[in-house]
């Protein structure tokens, strides 16, 4: 009786440690990412509780190539295919934060790129719309999307400077790659009230980031400081 119990014990020690081993070996990165938060996030400034919690838990090491994931935590934007970028952590809670987002909201992003900053959304509102205008990326983004079980965000692979008429009005509107103007479409598509960020200025070398607020129909305009994203194509760079 007595070395049973010694036998039950010692296979319950060795199951506890297999656990163990096993819950922290399938997120290796759990203390990168709340270095992130605590050094890069929170200590630059983001107060923004439900911003850092967000990004204190999604993976953001899944939404890059194998050969980055080990630096998916840095503070700075990463390649994700097709010469196009990872926004870097702070820049994702700024502007996250800039949009005093609401659980109810239904938020439209143009530049889905990667997914992250979608995945970001969808944790805090109730419905992301994502336009991406390059199809491989639209595609993966989808599926890792998908198969990180977000299903309240739709991806579509099309120009975003004519926005998604078919969800319009949002609520709030992100823009994550550089503009020199703001798609007339999408003030449209802003409801009275709603919030609109992106990168504007020269696309070539870097832009201010600004903020727009939709009051009777027009916008009012603040500047947040100085961003450099890739350039926005497609209509955008044909019209003024
Ligand atoms: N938000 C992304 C990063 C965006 S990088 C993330 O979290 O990973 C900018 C993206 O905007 C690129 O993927 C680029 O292909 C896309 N883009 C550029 N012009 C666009 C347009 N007119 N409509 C939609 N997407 C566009």
């Amino acid at each position: 009786m007595f070395k049973n119990r010694r036998i039950i014990a010692f296979i319950s020690i060795i199951l506890y440690l297999f656990l163990a081993h096993h819950l922290f070996a399938s997120d290796p990165y759990e203390s990168k990412r709340q270095s992130m938060v605590r050094d890069d996030i929170k200590g630059r400034g983001i107060k923004d509780r439900t911003v850092l919690d967000v990004m204190g838990k999604i993976p953001r090491h899944l939404f890059v190539g194998k050969r980055y994931m080990s630096t998916a935590y840095e503070d700075h934007p990463l390649p994700i295919g097709e010469g196009q970028t990872i926004s870097q952590p702070y820049v994702v809670a700024l502007m996250t934060e800039a949009l005093r987002l609401k659980p109810t909201d239904r938020v439209l992003e143009i530049g889905t790129g990667s997914g992250y900053q979608a995945a970001v959304l969808a944790e805090i509102v109730k419905d992301v719309y994502t336009i991406e205008i390059r199809k491989s990326l639209a595609d993966m983004a989808r599926k890792r999307l998908e198969d990180l079980g977000y299903k309240n965000v739709k991806v579509k692979y099309a120009d975003g400077y004519f926005g998604w008429e078919e969800y319009a009005p949002f609520d709030a509107i992100i823009i994550t790659a550089a503009a020199n103007h703001i798609p007339p479409p999408l003030i449209k598509q802003l409801k009275e009230g709603g919030r609109l960020i992106l990168p504007l200025g020269s696309t070539v070398y870097y832009q201010t980031l600004t903020l727009a607020v939709k009051r009777k129909g027009d916008i009012d305009v603040e500047q947040m400081g100085p961003v450099a994203f890739v350039p926005m194509i497609g209509q955008s760079e044909r019209k003024r």
